[in-house]
């Protein structure tokens, strides 16, 4: 879809956890020099600094006025993310956090507050930006769109590695919870994890990272070379 305004590149990579998207998006933004945005981080931070300010995280208002208070702060250079200048990027990537965060994120009123925060930090273009519902609700008309997908099996496996320096899960509780995580991801009401119509699918449960980056980048130089999008 070509826009009227001129704006850099933006790339939206999508899909289910533990798929290996944080890392493949960080690749393909360095190679690129774009910026790199992960919403996941948001989700968990947000859902970490609720807990600590005592809001239940399924009341829906509390969660509302609790969000209409909070300063969220994402640093695209090194990554970090605070909440109301309290730093979480460390304790966000715990198995924890991310239970949290997919708890958090069926709610509206949340919903609302990240995608419109991620719509300002990628309003200017030149990032590749993260996530569950980029292609579909934050970014619609992204110049470049990818679903990344593998087995259940291949990701439970990926998420116990990223895990591994940040906690002592085992396989099977890695394994449930990545379940459980998919089912409230996909089954929401709101913007649930579903593959945009125009975004290219690709399933890396045989794929090593190198080969997903370098398919990504790609896919993108041909759609640079086409015309179909500027850099
Ligand atoms: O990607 P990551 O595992 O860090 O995301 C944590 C949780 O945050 C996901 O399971 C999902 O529920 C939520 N999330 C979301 N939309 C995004 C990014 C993350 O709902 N764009």
């Amino acid at each position: 879809m070509k826009r009227k305004t001129k704006r850099g590149l933006i790339v939206a990579i999508d899909g289910p956890g533990g798929v290996g998207k944080s890392t493949v998006s960080r690749m393909v933004a360095e190679k690129l020099h774009l910026k790199y945005i992960n919403t996941g981080s948001m989700y968990r931070a947000l859902a970490l600094a609720a807990m600590d300010a005592g809001v239940d995280l399924e009341n829906e208002e509390a969660l509302k006025v609790f969000c209409s208070t909070v300063e969220i702060e994402f640093d695209a250079d090194s990554g970090r993310i605070s909440v109301n200048g309290r730093d979480y990027s460390d304790t966000a990537r715990t198995q924890k956090a991310g239970e949290l965060a997919s708890i958090i994120s069926t709610k509206k009123t949340v919903r609302d507050f990240l995608v419109g925060y991620q719509r300002g930090l990628g309003e200017g273009g030149s990032v590749v930006m993260e996530g569950r519902d980029i292609g579909t609700v934050v970014f619609p008309d992204a110049d470049i769109k990818f679903f990344l997908d593998a087995s259940h099996e291949a990701r439970a496996k990926r998420r116990l590695l990223e895990l591994a320096s940040t906690g002592k899960a085992g396989h099977v509780e890695v394994s449930n919870e990545l379940r459980e995580r998919d089912r409230r991801d996909r089954e929401r009401v709101v913007s649930p994890l579903t593959v945009a119509a125009d975004a290219i699918r690709v399933d890396t449960t045989e794929m090593g990272v190198e080969e997903v980056v370098r398919k990504v980048l790609k896919e993108i130089d041909a759609r640079l070379k086409s015309g179909n999008i500027r850099s």
